[in-house]
């Protein structure tokens, strides 16, 4: 499958979209210059082109064969990860002393979308070790940091998240891996964990999970869950490999797609339970947790990004070349090119635009992780780290719900040769499925927004957004180029119904919790279009402001406003009205 790294779209999302080019100028990431980024971001879209996603297929077709209990990755990975670990891609943003790079999370962003563009089960396993690196240098011990954490930042060991029990999947309060305390002072872990990602492999001689379990003598619910590290093989006092833990591998899933992505079942303590170290305070689990998470949510809406724009690329290269029919006007011979047709560049047009506002989106997230971590100020970090968090679940699930619709347009660009598996397009529709499912559903993220973020701050996070985003919109009427058409009348009445659809949800959160779930789906997409319309015109006005040829971002900007901002009224009345309708449907759902 061939992959070319949209430098260009990602470079300018990332400085003028995102606001990496002020972050810079004001000195928030030290000596970093905009060369040095280009720099960066040339070097990863060479890798993910040339090394990994001629890898994509060969992972698709070899899968991951399990065979007493190893499993053993596709043909040619092994290299790639040495390759892709040794060029530091694994540390971009961890912490200079445990040997990354400490460079911003913005930048990791934008090649976590490359590497997901490139091979979404390859990526896969490091994007989980990244967020257990968060996890581990925010919570642990300083001695368990010293131990694990330089060997998890040069990629040397991968790391596993590990959440998931056939009877604890969105509910995660409901696990019952069990955590006895040791006389050695570690903690001895029973139980078993489905639908762990990258479970077992061979890419690494240690794999270190990162398992939520619970102690006899914990409160229920996510109250009583803490977090243990739980490393494939103990260390001997020289740091070096020691014996075999008590945990393994006992299946390994056949899936729909990321077949090269091996999903175990995990089975800890046949032999008396593995040794596990806490990280954090007992029962304080879902807090260390949650950092994993959110990181994770953020890369997952980047696996978004990166499916899309490869869908988006495929499709428009097969547009360009495949010939069907004529256009009006045409004279009889040669049968016109696909893209001619209006329908045709209708659904190219829709994978485009939503994959960019999707990067968008996302690329801001990581910015506000960005100024969370590093602002000089108390308010600015605190202001910072709610605009995160606001966006989290609306970059995770937007980014991967419109990932599934692109990818779906890919195959329906294609044709029958969509349909077929030698053209590409139906891996990545495969692939794409899962990213709404894992680190918590769309419908979980959907709740998390309603429920969670537009609380924070007593609602301050989603008011300051609504008003971030009206000021893009006065922007872009006083730049009064006609080119953009309706664009700012649709964002603003977009705007508008994104905050009066705010303000009802967050009228009925305590009353009436039921009417506003209802709605939160529809709400959630809303929150993507007004966000990601707003975004485009931001990146479309700053080309403009640059002089530069601004004709395609000021095309995709209209396009977007014209035919998906303007859904946002119709989604405004969903979340308000539904609610009867979802909860007094009993008859319709009882139809066997
Ligand atoms: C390929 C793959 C890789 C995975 N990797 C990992 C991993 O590395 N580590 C790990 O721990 N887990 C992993 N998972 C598990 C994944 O995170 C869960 O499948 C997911 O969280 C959903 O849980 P579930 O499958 O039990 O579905 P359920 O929780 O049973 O949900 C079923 C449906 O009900 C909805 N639902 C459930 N509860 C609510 C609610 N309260 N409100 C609204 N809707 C609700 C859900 O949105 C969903 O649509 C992986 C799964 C797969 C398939």
């Amino acid at each position: 499958m061939t992959y070319r790294a949209p430098l260009a779209d990602i470079g300018f999302a990332l400085k003028y979209g995102a606001g990496l080019k002020p972050a810079i100028e004001q000195g928030l990431f030290g000596e970093l210059t905009l060369d040095d980024v280009d720099a960066i971001l040339a070097e990863a879209g060479r890798f993910a082109g040339e090394i990994i996603a001629p890898l994509n297929r060969v992972g698709d077709t070899y899968g991951t064969p399990f065979k007493d209990g190893a499993v053993t990755t596709p043909p040619g990975w092994k290299e790639a990860y040495q390759a892709w670990r040794s060029g530091g891609w694994n540390g971009l943003a961890a912490p200079s002393a445990w040997g990354g790079q400490a460079l911003p999370q913005t930048i990791n962003a934008a090649c976590t979308e490359m590497w997901h563009s490139a091979s979404v089960a390859f990526a896969d396993g490091p994007m989980l070790t990244m967020a257990a690196i968060d996890a581990l240098e925010a919570h642990g011990s300083d001695a368990l940091k010293r131990t694990y954490l330089e060997k998890l930042v040069s990629g040397e060991w991968m790391g596993t998240m590990q959440l998931t029990e056939p009877q604890a999947g969105s509910d995660v309060g409901a696990l019952r891996t069990r955590a006895e305390r040791a006389a050695d002072g570690a903690y001895r872990i029973t139980g078993q964990k489905i639908f762990i990602t990258y479970g077992e492999h061979d890419l690494t001689d240690n794999i270190i999970h990162f398992v939520l379990a619970r102690l006899p003598d914990a409160p229920p619910g996510t109250r009583g869950i803490s977090l243990f590290l739980v490393p494939k093989f103990l260390l001997n006092a020289d740091g070096s490999l020691g014996a075999r833990n008590d945990v393994r591998a006992h299946s390994v899933e056949h899936k729909l797609g990321i077949h090269g992505s091996p999903t175990c079942t995990m089975i800890f303590g046949d032999s008396g339970g593995a040794t596990g170290f806490l990280i954090g305070e007992e029962n304080g689990g879902m807090a260390a947790m949650f950092t994993m998470m959110n990181r994770a949510r953020l890369a997952v809406g980047l696996q978004g990004v990166g499916v899309a724009e490869c869908a988006t690329q495929q499709a428009l290269a097969y547009a360009r070349e495949r010939r069907q029919g004529r256009t009006a006007g045409m004279k009889p011979g040669e049968p016109a090119p696909i893209i001619a047709h209006p329908d045709v560049r209708r659904m190219l047009l829709t994978m485009r635009a939503l994959t960019q506002a999707a990067r968008a989106i996302c690329y801001t997230t990581a910015m506000a992780l960005d100024r969370a971590e590093r602002s000089a100020e108390t308010g600015a970090r605190q202001a910072a780290y709610h605009q995160a968090s606001l966006l989290t679940p609306v970059a995770k699930a937007f980014s991967t719900d419109i990932a599934n619709e692109v990818a779906s347009l890919g195959i329906q660009v294609h044709g029958g040769m969509g349909y077929i598996e030698e053209t590409g397009a139906a891996q990545l529709f495969r692939d794409a499925r899962i990213a709404a499912i894992y680190e918590g559903t769309n419908g979980i993220q959907a709740v998390d927004l309603v429920t969670r973020k537009l609380p924070l701050a007593d609602g301050a996070a989603v008011a300051a957004h609504c008003d971030q985003l009206r000021g893009i919109v006065r922007e872009l009427d006083a730049s009064n180029d006609p080119a953009f058409g309706w664009t700012s009348v649709r964002l603003a009445d977009a705007v508008e119904s994104l905050s009066r659809a705010t303000s009802w949800l967050l009228a009925r959160l305590d009353q009436e919790p039921d009417a506003a779930l209802a709605g939160a789906t529809p709400y959630l997409r809303l929150f993507g279009l007004a966000t990601g319309g707003c975004l485009l015109a931001k990146e479309a006005l700053a080309t403009m402001r640059l002089g530069g040829d601004a004709a395609a971002r000021l095309a995709v900007t209209r396009f977007f406003a014209e035919n998906f901002a303007v859904q946002a009224g119709g989604l405004e009345r969903t979340v308000v009205e539904c609610a009867q309708g979802v909860l007094g449907a009993d008859a319709a759902l009882s139809v066997p």
